[in-house]
């Protein structure tokens, strides 16, 4: 497993904690889209562990794939925890849980996807978490609402904004309500 630090976007605060920047897509297809993410962003915020959550507007998104199914409602959240990443990936996947995600196809419906983006400038290699996100590059959806919420994040911003120019995703994308949604 490769495991590194980037002590420019860690730091360590009060307790102890070592507090981290965590990058999040969320997406919906199934049912009450709009819904599914604010339950979504609600658990979230409800978590004593997670604070300064900054939500982007809702993008509505063509399916990546050949899998014939409705459009997404896509997202992207900036936060900061003192989880590890790991511990952040249980909780999404608790969240994934508790909104009765569906998922009977690979690239497939889903009520509620929630992915770990990049999290405190890691590179993590393990069985069962990649960050950056293996898919980050190659989807529009999640690069989109990245730039949106990354403007304080000079480094950030500009890193996304490369990928975006670089990325063969044609699929469109298309704002469809704004953050206050999310208040
Ligand atoms: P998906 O169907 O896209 O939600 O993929 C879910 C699986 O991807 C889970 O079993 C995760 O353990 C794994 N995974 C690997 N890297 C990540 C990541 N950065 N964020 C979320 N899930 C991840």
């Amino acid at each position: 497993m490769i495991y590194t630090f980037n002590y420019k976007l860690n730091y360590f605060f009060g307790g102890g904690n070592m507090i981290s920047s965590a990058y999040i897509s969320v997406g919906s297809n199934i049912g009450d889209r709009l819904l599914n993410l604010r339950q979504a962003v609600s658990l979230l915020k409800q978590n004593s562990h997670i604070s300064n959550i900054i939500v982007s507007s809702v993008y509505e998104t063509e399916p990546v794939g050949d899998v014939v199914q409705d459009s997404f409602y896509n997202i992207a959240l900036r936060l900061d925890t003192d989880l590890t990443a790991f511990e952040l990936l249980d909780f999404i996947h608790d969240i994934e849980q508790r909104l009765h995600r569906k998922r009977i196809v690979r690239w497939g419906p889903r009520t509620i996807d929630l992915d770990i983006i990049d999290f405190g400038g890691q590179t993590i290699k393990s069985e069962n978490l990649t960050i950056p996100h293996k898919e980050r590059d190659n989807r529009r959806f999640v690069l989109v609402p990245l730039l949106e919420i990354s403007a304080d994040d000079a480094n950030y911003h500009e890193l996304i904004q490369d990928k975006l120019n670089k990325t063969s995703d044609t699929n469109w994308i298309n704002i469809i309500e704004s953050s206050e949604v999310f208040n």
